[in-house]
């Protein structure tokens, strides 16, 4: 595998290979490693254009931070004049007419975009399964799912496929695919990157991210891409805000959940391996220290309850009309909106639209949609209670290492999987996955690491540090 960071690749840049080259290289191994299906569509020309610009500009020496990188974009991003879909049937055909703010601000540096890449319907989902484009597999090993709702993303990088991708994450589809396949996979504070431009699932969750194999291009990424916009009023208005890898201050403080490494569902090598890298963080004169926490099982109900009630509201833009795909041979608005949706949606869309229908209904609104905004709020504050006398908190990414196509079958045992990831979206605070070890099967795992919110060069420093020390 070549040009897997951004050092590698300025590296290659400064001994005069071209822009052009380095995505030539892409491409080619994109098409080679085909059969992962991690690429919905490959943007050649746009590509090969920018690199050809880009060329141009390194020459008179006015490129930007960015020159050469090379990026794959989760297919629910808007890039202008390209196919965005959510890997969904009813967007068949769309086009985007505009770019989102994540993405100029990568052009404006002079990244380039290679591809969109494969996902989840709507980023709803653990295992990329539930994509209407087929499966992703898993480069590590192919029967096994790269894991979601990212999976196009993770893999792209895992393979060698470009430098670095984007993803979305809203209960996990960032980390849980980076531990997946062994790489790194960063969500950014609520409200860090702009959602401007990003097919909604659920808003008050939803938030932009990179992938890498390193830290520090996750922070150089995440650098440009956040900061205030116009166009989303959730962004915080940091002014010259500054993401990058800072000397931390040791020993670091690090608390970790009692209860989540006693969690009956995680895998006991798994347990083992986090055990021991707390011990050998204990050996190095960091203090890390058990904390209560006593909300695990509340997690993924309240994620549930809330997202599918954001996503049952954000999805009814999808009539067929506006965009994407109408059903043939309708009569009338009714007819029209239901056979559309009803053709247009997967099973796991459909059943969290009824789901997120039956919490906000008359009758049931307080029973649970208002009940899961309260448990929110403590899950919340007990997070920034343990956040106050901690750098962060550690905690495993994924209750197991990846898991066989097909071999999560019920709904609720694939929420599960979302057990440890969730906690950092409703609470709204960052959280990374590292790659820190390899189970006796062969497949790699990662630990999870939530900082304080919009700290986030602590937190990427942190992990710089525990992923290279
Ligand atoms: N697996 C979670 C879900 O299905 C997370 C998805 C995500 O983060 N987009 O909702």
């Amino acid at each position: 595998m070549k040009y897997t960071s951004f050092d590698l690749i300025q590296k290659a840049i400064a001994e005069g290979t071209s822009v052009v080259e380095i995505v030539n290289y892409f491409l080619s191994k994109i098409e080679e490693h085909k059969d992962l299906n991690a690429f919905l569509e490959v943007f050649k020309s746009s590509a090969l254009e920018q690199a050809q610009k880009i060329d141009e500009k390194i020459k008179n020496k006015t490129a930007g931070r960015l020159a050469g990188m090379v990026i794959g974009i989760k297919d629910n991003l808007a890039y202008k004049n390209h196919k965005v879909s959510a890997s969904s049937k009813i967007l068949d055909g769309f086009e985007s007419i505009y770019t989102a703010t994540a993405i100029q601000r990568l052009l404006d540096e002079d990244a380039i975009i290679i591809g969109r890449l494969n996902c989840d319907e709507f980023a709803m989902g653990s295992s990329n399964e539930n994509s209407a484009y087929g499966n992703v597999l898993n480069p590590i090993n192919k029967d096994y799912v790269p894991g979601g709702s990212s999976g196009g993303s993770a893999v792209a990088v895992a393979a060698g496929l470009c430098t670095a991708s984007l993803g979305s994450d809203t209960g996990g589809s960032i980390r849980q695919p980076a531990s997946f396949t062994g790489i790194v996979g960063y969500k950014p504070t609520y409200g860090t990157i702009s959602r401007y431009g990003l097919l909604a699932y659920a808003s008050s969750f939803d938030q932009i991210g990179p992938f890498a194999t390193n830290v520090k291009d996750v922070a150089l990424l995440t650098d440009v891409m956040s900061g205030k916009d116009d166009f989303d009023s959730t962004v915080a208005q940091i002014e010259n805000h500054n993401i990058s890898i800072i000397p931390i201050k040791k020993p670091l403080k690090i608390a970790y959940i009692k209860d989540s490494l006693e969690n009956e569902g995680l895998d006991v090598e798994i347990k083992s391996k986090i055990e021991k890298f707390i011990d050998n963080l204990k050996s190095e004169g960091h203090i890390v220290e058990p904390v209560e926490f006593s909300y695990l099982n509340q997690m993924v109900p309240t994620y549930y309850v809330l997202t599918t009630a954001e996503a049952s509201s954000n999805l009814a833009r999808y009539t067929g009309v506006h965009y994407g795909r109408l059903a043939k041979n309708v009569v009338g608005v009714e007819d029209t909106y239901k056979k559309s949706r009803s053709e247009g949606f997967g099973t796991e869309v459909k059943r969290r639209i009824m789901l997120g229908t039956f919490v906000l209904s008359h009758g049931y609104y307080d029973a649970y949609y208002t009940k899961a905004q309260k448990v929110r709020r403590i899950i919340q504050n007990a997070t920034n209670d343990i956040l106050k006398s901690y750098d962060a908190i550690l905690l495993p990414t994924t209750p197991s290492t990846a898991f066989k196509i097909n071999g999560v079958k019920d709904p609720i045992s694939m929420y599960l999987q979302d057990i440890f990831t969730v906690q950092a979206n409703l609470a709204g605070n960052p959280a990374i996955s590292l790659p820190i070890g390899q189970h006796s099967n062969g497949l790699p795992f990662g630990v999870q690491l939530i900082g304080k919110h919009f700290e986030e060069s602590t937190l990427l420093s942190i992990s710089d540090y525990l992923l290279n020390k």
